[in-house]
C-alpha cells in the first residue's frame, strides 16, 4: 500500500485518473462554468439574513431536510418523500453512484456528454461504458440498445438540455431509454428550466427514473452546492441510508427554502437568458464559425479556420474566459461559451470578432 518513501499510494484507478480541469481565472468576462451572470435579487439576502438570527449554530442541522424538502416538492407538484437534496447536484450523481453502482457494476454514458457522470462513476468504483452519439449529437436508439444489452449497466445517465453540446433530448428518446434500460436513468437536467419540456413528467411512484436539478445555473445560486433529485420514494430512502449524516448544513438549507421564494424572478431571468441566447446564437452564425442550436445557457461553438485552441487562448488574451473543449473527443476544435449579460456577451462577440478576423 506504500511506495518507496512510504507515501501511501491512491487506489490503482483512482492512480490513473484525471481530475477535473476547469481554470478559475480572474477575468472581466466569465462564460464559462454556465453559471447565471447576475445574483439573486437583493430581496434574497435580505430574508435570508432575518432566517439566520435565529440559527442554532450549536446543533446539528435538520439531518432530513424536511422543510428544504417540503419546499422543493411543493415547486414541483410532489411530495417531500420523493426529493433527495445534497451539495450541489454533483453530490446527488456521486450518491447515486454509491448506491446503485460500485464494484461489479457498470454506469453507461452517450458521448460527448457530461463528464462527470463518467468521472463520479468511475471514482466510486463503477465500470463505465460509453456509448457515441450521432453525428449531430443526438442519441442512436440502435446504439443505446447495443450498449445496454451489451453491458447491463446498473446506471444510464442522460443529460438534457445535454452538456456541453446545448441538445434538448426529445422526449421519445428518453422514453425509449426508460424501456431500455436494465437498471437506473438519471436525467441531469440541471438546465432543465431553460429547455422546452421536463422528464420531471415521466418521474413517478414506481419508474426507475430521477431527474436531477441545480440551484447553481438558473437560481443563481452556485456559492451555495446545492442541488436535488425526484423520484420515486424507495429511492430517496436508499440514498438516505448511504448519503453522510448532517450533509446538508442549516445555512445551505435556509438558503435553499428562501429561494424558491423568489420563482417568478428566476423565471424572469431565465426568460432574459434565453432571449440573449438566441440573439448570441443568431450573431455567431454570422461569424466563420459552426454553431450548435441550444436549449440551455450555453452555445458550442467551433471556429471554422483557426485551431479553437488558439481562439481560446486569444480571447483570454482580451479578458474573456470561455470553456475549452478543443481537445474533447468528438468536440475537435470547439469551444462552449456561457450566456452571460448583454454587456459581456457584446464583448464576447467583439473579441471573437477581431480573433477571427
Ligand atoms: C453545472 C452542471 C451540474 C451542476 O452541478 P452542481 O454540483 O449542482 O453545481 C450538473 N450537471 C450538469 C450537466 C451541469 O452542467
Amino acid at each position: 500500500m506504500t511506495g518507496a518513501r512510504g507515501r501511501p499510494r491512491p487506489r490503482d484507478d483512482v492512480a490513473l485518473m484525471e481530475g477535473y480541469h476547469s481554470p478559475q481565472v480572474d477575468v472581466a468576462v466569465r462564460l464559462n462554468t454556465n453559471e447565471s451572470p447576475v445574483p439573486p435579487p437583493p430581496a434574497f439576502a435580505a430574508a435570508l439574513d432575518a432566517e439566520l438570527a435565529d440559527l442554532a449554530w450549536h446543533r446539528y442541522p435538520d439531518r432530513a431536510a424536511a422543510d428544504l424538502r417540503r419546499a422543493i416538492g411543493e415547486l414541483h407538484g410532489v411530495g417531500p418523500e420523493r426529493v433527495f437534496a445534497a451539495n450541489g447536484s454533483n453530490e446527488v450523481l456521486q450518491t447515486l453512484c454509491l448506491t446503485y453502482g460500485g464494484p461489479g457494476r457498470t454506469a453507461a454514458v452517450f458521448e460527448p456528454t457530461y463528464a462527470l457522470h463518467a468521472h463520479i462513476a468511475r471514482v466510486c468504483g463503477t465500470d463505465v461504458a460509453v456509448g457515441e452519439r450521432d453525428e449531430g449529437f443526438a442519441l442512436d436508439l440502435d446504439e443505446v440498445a447495443r450498449v445496454l444489452g451489451d453491458n447491463e449497466p446498473a446506471v444510464t445517465f442522460l443529460c438534457s438540455p445535454n452538456n456541453p453540446t446545448g441538445l434538448v433530448e426529445p422526449e421519445a428518446a428518453v422514453r425509449a431509454v426508460v424501456e431500455l434500460a436494465p437498471g437506473l436513468v438519471v436525467v441531469d437536467e440541471a438546465y432543465g428550466q431553460f429547455a422546452p419540456w421536463s422528464a420531471l413528467a415521466l418521474a413517478d411512484d414506481d419508474a426507475p427514473l430521477v431527474v436531477t436539478r441545480t440551484y447553481s445555473k438558473t437560481w443563481s445560486m452556485a456559492a451555495a452546492r446545492l442541488g436535488y433529485l425526484i423520484g420515486p420514494p424507495w429511492l430517496v430512502e436508499d440514498l438516505d441510508k448511504v448519503v453522510l449524516p448532517y450533509h446538508l448544513d442549516s445555512v445551505k438549507q435556509a438558503a435553499g427554502r428562501v429561494a424558491l421564494r423568489f420563482r417568478d424572478e428566476m423565471e424572469a431571468r431565465v426568460a432574459g437568458l434565453v432571449e440573449e441566447r438566441g440573439r448570441l446564437s443568431a450573431a455567431l452564425a454570422d461569424l466563420e464559425v459552426d454553431v450548435w442550436p441550444s436549449g440551455a445557457n450555453f452555445v458550442l461553438f467551433r471556429p471554422r479556420s483557426v485551431d479553437g485552441a488558439d481562439v481560446w487562448q486569444a480571447l483570454l488574451d482580451r479578458s474573456v474566459l470561455v470553456r475549452n473543449c478543443a481537445s474533447w473527443p468528438r468536440l475537435e476544435g470547439c469551444l462552449r461559451v456561457t450566456i452571460g449579460t448583454t454587456e459581456e456577451n457584446d464583448r464576447f462577440l467583439a473579441a471573437l470578432q477581431e480573433v477571427l478576423a
